[in-house]
Formats: C-alpha cells, sequence, structure tokens
C-alpha cells in the first residue's frame, strides 16, 4: 500500500473522530433535556428556548 494513502486514512478517521467529539449526540429519552418535560421520542427538547437553555448550561460546565 501507498505511504500516502495511509496517511489520509488516518487523518480522515482523526478529523471524524474530533467532529463527533465537538459535537456529542444526545440520546432520545422521550423527555426535554432541559426540564425533563415529555417530549416525542425523536425530540430531544420541547422547543427552542430549551435547547439554549440547554447548551449554555453545557457550556457553562466547562
Ligand atoms: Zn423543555
Amino acid at each position: 500500500m501507498d505511504v500516502f494513502d495511509k496517511a489520509s486514512e488516518v487523518e480522515l478517521r482523526d478529523r471524524r473522530l474530533a467532529l463527533l467529539q465537538r459535537k456529542p449526540t444526545l440520546p432520545y429519552i422521550n423527555q426535554c433535556h432541559n426540564c425533563e418535560e415529555t417530549v416525542p421520542e425523536t425530540a430531544h427538547f420541547c422547543d427552542a428556548d430549551c435547547r439554549d437553555d440547554y447548551e449554555r448550561r453545557e457550556r457553562a460546565k466547562k
């Protein structure tokens, strides 16, 4: 195998990992992650306000 092919393969994988870490995917728990209100199982939050609140809190943690 070509050395350059191998290098770009690793680079691609690293970039994908970095992308995953930057935006962690939340599990669908049938509850708003912000206020624990019941939401459809394909939703993370009841509305944009809750999402903003949650994201602000997550940022404050770090
Ligand atoms: Zn909510």
